[in-house]
């Protein structure tokens, strides 16, 4: 019996897979917003380091991945993948579940698999800061931490009322040498003209992206880097899945279920892109049922429409071709504040319009329900947002026991939750209440869309 795979650190990937060279349709290009026309890839340069913007259209199947960053991956890298055996005796299922584990990363979450890169790829081109954004605080602990390796400086604008009641993950950049701002700031054109508006402005993160796209553009040693959608950022994060691959190969496994949360698609796509490049190169949809779990508050897939649309609420960025509730869409405030995003990473909503994943909305009260089971169970606490493909691993496996077929689950938890224990207790408190986007609230949102798609 084993219930904790562990991957021989020799064994850890020294490629990215690459799902651009296994599209058997041509990706639709990202656009210039004023123009319409598709954006030729040195549009970014400014933004972005040329390898990057290289990666963003590569067309190699396997991308290797450059020795300085496989000496920061050891630092914690293979993660574990585990057998949920104790979960699977509360269900009484007949499924045999599997959950890769992504929270033992230095920040706690699967994000600092594309930081570290990206860091490291700017370093290399010369470039001595990065700016980004953070709602939370995930995405800009990860950076931070990566910058600290590479020995870059790291300015985060983070959106103002997190900054003010989420002080832990603030101090967790600090500490790893970074500048926290917070957003809406003085510093840029952009915050000073919110700012003007309403001096105690809450921030956002259209607004927090604005500014950190600035602070780039105006200095040429400056660069901007973003967590998630973008091909580059999910290339990244297939590290986790190929690994996944190795360790069910261990165990004689073969899943029948892939699971993952999507926010902007990032750790979805890292455990699922290398099993869909089986299914795109055998040309078959039925070889595993891969599913996106996504929030009722902000249902891209399950309910917005695949349509040209900017990747920020200000409207700044390339028009990008996803399922989108349009750009000026801002989610409520669910405790999943790494789902809380208007888009789906571009390829992610390609395959799902094609068929080849699918997508369910989860509530977060049946979420936290789920979740609070399986800690009992398993003793992992799952970040809210990891805990969405925690909820639908739970159904399929209560499915496996209505059917009395087995099967194989296999979904990812993409971090730990502690820096979320105030969710956790207003659940257990039963303060919790559901939050689903209203027809009214989508409708209104999808007709300020720049652009219909195909
Ligand atoms: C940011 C985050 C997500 C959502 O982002 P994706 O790009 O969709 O993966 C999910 N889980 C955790 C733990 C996160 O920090």
């Amino acid at each position: 019996m084993q219930d904790m795979v562990v991957l021989d650190p020799r064994e850890l990937p020294r490629r990215w897979y690459n799902i651009l060279a296994d599209l058997p349709f041509s990706p639709d290009p990202p656009r210039n917003p004023a123009t319409g026309e598709p954006l030729p890839p040195e549009a970014l340069e400014g933004l972005f380091p040329r390898a990057l913007i290289e990666q963003e259209i590569a067309r190699e199947r396997e991308i290797d991945i450059p020795e300085p960053v496989m000496e920061a991956y050891r630092l914690w890298r293979p993660t574990p993948l585990f057998r949920a055996r104790r979960w699977e005796k509360v269900l009484d299922t007949p499924a045999r579940i599997y959950f890769k584990y992504e929270g033992t990363s230095p920040v706690g979450s699967h994000k600092p698999n594309t930081a570290v890169p990206q860091a490291f790829y700017n370093r290399e081109e010369g470039i001595r800061r990065l700016t980004t954004e953070t709602g939370a605080g995930q995405w800009g602990s990860a950076l931070a931490f990566a910058s600290s390796l590479f020995g870059l400086a790291c300015e985060v604008y983070m959106v103002r009322v997190s900054y003010n009641q989420k002080p832990y993950r603030r101090i967790l950049m600090e500490t790893f040498g970074a500048r926290v701002i917070p957003s809406p700031s003085p510093h840029t054109e952009a915050g000073k003209r919110f700012l003007a508006e309403n001096p105690d402005h809450p921030g956002s993160l259209g607004i927090a992206i604005s500014e950190a796209v600035e602070a780039a553009r105006s200095d040429p040693k400056t660069h901007y880097s973003l967590g998630s959608v973008l091909n580059h950022v999910l290339l990244h994060q297939t590290i986790l899945g190929l690994e996944v691959q190795k360790q069910l190969e261990m165990v004689g496994e073969t899943p029948d279920v892939l699971i993952g949360a999507v926010g902007g698609g990032s750790n979805f796509a890292g455990l699922v892109f290398p099993f869909v490049g089986e299914m795109l190169r055998e040309g078959r949809k039925d070889r595993y049922r891969v599913i996106a779990v996504e929030p009722a508050a902000a249902p891209s897939l399950t309910r917005g429409v695949y349509a040209y649309d900017f990747g920020d609420t200000a409207g700044m960025t390339p028009l990008l071709p996803m399922f989108t509730l349009g750009h000026r869409f801002v989610p409520p405030p669910i405790h999943a504040g790494g789902l809380r995003y208007h888009g789906m990473a571009p390829v992610v909503s390609m395959l799902y319009r094609e068929g080849y994943i699918q997508a369910v909305a989860v509530d977060q009260v049946g979420v936290f329900e789920a979740a609070v089971e399986f800690v009992r169970a398993q003793g992992i606490v799952p970040a809210p947002e990891s805990a969405h493909a925690v909820k639908v691993a739970r159904d399929e496996a209560l499915r496996a026991r209505e059917e009395g077929s087995p099967r194989v689950i296999v979904f990812n938890l993409s971090g730990h939750g502690h820096f979320d224990l105030m969710a956790y207790d207003q659940f257990l408190k039963g303060e919790l209440s559901p939050s689903i986007l209203s027809e009214e609230e989508l409708t209104r949102h999808l007709q300020e869309l720049p652009r219909r798609a195909s």
